[in-house]
């Protein structure tokens, strides 16, 4: 994953020139905390788990980013989605820098007390390290809002009533309307706006979805609700088609009553791969890193990828979209609706105000489309692909404000100073 997003990175760098010295700076995280958890399962046995937060760069704002609970979880993949987070953040130009975190842990194997104990002992061990002001986290892979709302719970033990040190919460305990299904709006925005610029609409492509969780149900749901057609799903139990289109609204109810997508009637069943390179005007990968690589890139038919995932698409397999003329609409661009929402939500709390859900739909309209436009107009101007394009973006706007705030602009390459 660091790897990953570091190469992502140095061809925008490439691109403006940046010196060696830049380059460490702006990849090198401000600050990075591990802390050992010791808890006790529920039959009284010693539990030991290590935690972590990466903060990568706070030059546009506090730090920013999720909190994943899983057994990959290390510093490195860590740190690769904090700077994901910088870059993401500046994309859709919301005043956040970038971090992310997590317990390296099974929460598939831990009662919902086990999992309360060994958030809370974490958020003791880092709680002078996050903040409303310093780095808000958010859910991530098997982390939602009742978690989120234990976090906001136990740091304001420490600190007094704070719904701002988190987002992502219930919408009982100061969440935002909208936060839940902000992600898969802003895939079909993002959609919506590279297939405005082909002269169509969603009405007129094929869709394949990989991943049926938050982002793929609500992508889905949204998608086929502007009549787009939903031809393939797949999830971790394997995948359906149905050429005329998918049931969504009939789906989201089997789902809702089985957990998985497998068994849907009205759908054939197919292999889980399969979904991504089968008959589809659109690929939407929404599960995890790492879907489209060079062992299955030459079979995907797509002629557009939506990464609504982060880092679903390997450097190597993006160069090779890229060659055959495959837009790709990257996740710092593509998933940034989820970060955006949590922005309103933050916003929200500080002022003790809550908007109404039209009003977050509204917003969340103007910034991601305008940040569509921003980075597909920067990629027409200086002949990017979208990604490499809204990295250049991203970090001009993060080495600008960074530099801003010492004597050092003088340091920055024309390329950076010039719009
Ligand atoms: P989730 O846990 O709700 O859903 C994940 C889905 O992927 C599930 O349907 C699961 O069955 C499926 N899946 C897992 N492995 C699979 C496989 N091998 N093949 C097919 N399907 C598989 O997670 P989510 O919140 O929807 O997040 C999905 C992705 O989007 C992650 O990469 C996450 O980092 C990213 N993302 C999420 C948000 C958000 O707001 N939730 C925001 C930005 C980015």
């Amino acid at each position: 994953m660091l790897e990953a997003t570091n190469l992502f990175f140095n061809k925008a760098a490439d691109h403006l020139g940046l010196s060696d010295r830049l380059r460490t700076i702006l990849l090198t995280p401000k600050r990075v905390v591990r802390v050992e958890i010791i808890t006790e399962s529920d039959d009284k046995e010693l539990l030991h788990h290590i935690g972590f937060r990466v903060q990568h760069n706070e030059a546009r704002g506090p730090m920013k980013g999720g909190l994943r609970y899983h057994p990959s979880m290390d510093e490195d993949h860590a740190a690769g989605l904090a700077s994901l987070m910088t870059w993401k953040t500046a994309v859709v130009n919301i005043p956040y820098g970038g971090a992310k975190g997590g317990i390296n842990c099974d929460p598939s194997k831990l009662s919902e007390t086990e999992l309360n104990r060994i958030t809370t002992t974490f958020v003791g061990l880092v709680k002078d390290f996050i903040g409303p002001t310093i780095d808000i986290p958010a859910p991530d892979v098997n982390t939602n809002p009742k978690v989120m709302g234990w976090i906001m719970d136990e740091y304001s033990r420490f600190n007094g009533f704070s719904p701002a040190v988190v987002t992502g919460k219930p919408v009982d305990l100061f969440g935002s309307l909208g936060r839940d299904e902000a992600t898969g709006r802003g895939v079909m925005y993002t959609l919506e706006e590279c297939l405005k610029r082909q002269g169509k609409s969603l009405a007129d492509v094929t869709v394949a979805i990989q991943g049926f969780g938050n982002v793929g149900s609500h992508a889905s749901r949204l998608i086929a609700e502007q009549g787009g057609r939903i031809v393939a799903v797949s999830d971790i139990s394997g995948g359906i088609a149905n050429e005329q289109g998918l049931d969504i609204p009939g789906l989201l109810d089997w789902v809702a009553e089985h957990g998985v997508v497998a068994g849907f009637p009205g759908a054939e069943a197919i292999d889980g791969g399969a979904v991504l390179t089968c008959k589809a005007d659109v690929l939407i990968p929404a599960a995890l890193e790492e879907a489209i690589t060079e062992s299955n890139v030459d079979a995907v038919q797509a002629g557009i990828v939506v990464e609504a995932a982060n880092g679903p698409t390997t450097p190597a397999a993006h160069d090779i979209l890229h060659q055959r003329g495959v837009t790709v609409i990257p996740d710092i661009l593509a998933n940034a609706g989820g970060v955006t929402a949590s922005y309103f939500e933050w916003s929200q709390n500080i002022q003790q105000f809550r908007w109404e859900l039209d009003r977050v739909v509204r917003e969340l309209d103007l910034v991601m489309r305008r940040a569509y436009g921003d980075v597909a107009d920067l990629a027409e101007k200086e002949n990017l692909d979208l990604r490499t394009a809204a990295f250049v973006l991203a970090i001009k706007r993060v080495a600008r404000a960074g530099a801003s705030r010492h004597t050092v602009s003088h340091h920055l390459p024309q390329g950076l100073l010039q719009d």
